[in-house]
């Protein structure tokens, strides 16, 4: 067997797309210990600061002495306690929805809804870009599975119109992952209304960061409930905890009970997670702060790519990407930063398609306009490393 798996990792090898754990120590912060050598991270998906905030972790450890630290039991088994329940009522408050139900993380979530609400004589159509756990929940559902080129939505049209399935179903990052760019949730829920198909939004990277008080897309977009049916979001990120929730009707929640193998057949949350989410929920929306440094870090630094004329790619959102294209390359200035003191990415197929790679910046709340200083005086050392190597040659 051995000799065989090693074949294949020779092969990853040899083609720059190895991956290799870091191990840090002490909390998620700018500054990562990594061998007690301090880096500089612009990695996390922590935007809002939130994963190591004082009054999260205080809750985390009054709520582990009140419930205990495990859920013990599935939700329907007796695993749902109080604090999920109270998070589930906060959570569709929260998103201006009729219910939410909480899953163990994101990619449970998007493969429960997806295999529960279609089926072998039911269409999904998906983004080409959309993230791993979308795509695999359609392939698991056995429904006929289109994807569409990355937000085309006039070719989305054509083949909702030409689908004969019996439910379609569309599925849509809200932000998606790798490229920062967000969904157009107004065209997109127009032309689901349109063909009569249903609409799914994974806004994992969206919520706490976009819209007025963190609501996301939905809430940038100003989308309801009827615009989008099928919400998704995932506590991991801004909320600096770990889960995921759905939010939409009362229909929909309930079918999700009876009916998703991810909900069902596994643990429920530990309480004392939940409770540290209340709090983190609570400062999404009454510590505006975060999001304000957010977005003014994120002007910062894309004004300061765009004056050292580096391959930056479009998106408004915490999440960006610096253009490299070989794998190689990305993996050579991703060193180069670290030999620097600091910790981007390289992100490489099969994440993004082939010939994609590129660094992926992603900032948070915590951090300040000296760290961007820092990490823009080295990319501009670093700035020929940036051209494609044909035309490095000329
Ligand atoms: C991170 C992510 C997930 C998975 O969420 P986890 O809770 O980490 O499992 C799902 N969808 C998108 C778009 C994500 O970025």
């Amino acid at each position: 067997m051995d000799f065989a798996l090693q074949a294949a990792l020779d092969e990853r090898a040899l083609s720059h797309l190895y991956r290799k754990r870091l191990t840090h120590a002490g909390p998620q912060k700018p500054f990562l210990q990594v061998g007690g050598e301090p880096l500089l991270a612009f990695c996390s998906n922590d935007y809002l600061g939130l994963a190591a905030d004082p009054q999260v972790v205080s809750a985390l450890t009054k709520a582990a002495h009140e419930y205990g630290c495990g859920g013990g039991a599935s939700h329907l088994v007796c695993g749902h306690s109080q604090a999920h329940h109270q998070l589930e009522e906060e959570l569709a408050e929260f998103t201006g929805r009729e219910r939410a139900l909480l899953f163990s993380n994101g990619y449970m979530a998007n493969m429960g809804v997806i295999t529960a609400l279609t089926h072998a004589s039911d269409a999904i159509f998906q983004d080409k870009l959309n993230h791993a756990s979308l795509i695999d929940g359609g392939l698991l559902s056995r429904a006929k599975f289109n994807r569409y080129p990355h937000l085309n939505y006039d070719l989305l049209e054509k083949r909702l119109m030409q689908s004969e399935a019996n439910r379609k179903l569309v599925v849509s990052d809200g932000v998606f992952s790798m490229d920062g760019d967000t969904a157009d949730i107004n065209c997109l829920s127009h032309v689901c209304q349109s063909h009569n198909a249903w609409l799914m939004i994974d806004d994992a990277h969206g919520f706490g960061c976009l819209g007025e008080n963190g609501g996301g897309v939905s809430e940038l977009y100003g989308a309801s409930q009827e615009n989008v049916p099928i919400l998704i979001g995932t506590l991991g990120k801004a909320f600096g905890t770990s889960g995921a929730f759905v939010v939409g009707s009362n229909a929909l929640i309930e079918t999700l009970i009876q009916f998703a193998r991810t909900y069902i057949y596994t643990t429920s949350l530990s309480p004392a997670i939940a409770e540290a989410t209340r709090v983190s929920l609570s400062l999404i929306q009454t510590e505006g702060w975060r999001r304000q440094q957010l977005r003014a870090l994120i002007a910062y630094f894309k004004n300061g790519c765009q004056a050292l004329n580096l391959p930056l790619m479009p998106s408004s959102t915490p999440i960006q990407p610096l253009h490299v294209g070989c794998s190689q390359q990305a993996l050579k200035i991703s060193d180069a930063l670290r030999k620097k003191g600091m910790l981007v990415t390289a992100i490489r197929p099969p994440t993004v398609p082939d010939g994609q790679s590129r660094l992926r910046v992603t900032l948070t709340a915590l951090h300040d306009f000296t760290h961007l200083d820092q990490l823009l005086d080295a990319l501009s050392d670093l700035g020929s490393l940036f051209v494609e190597p044909m035309e490095r040659e000329l």
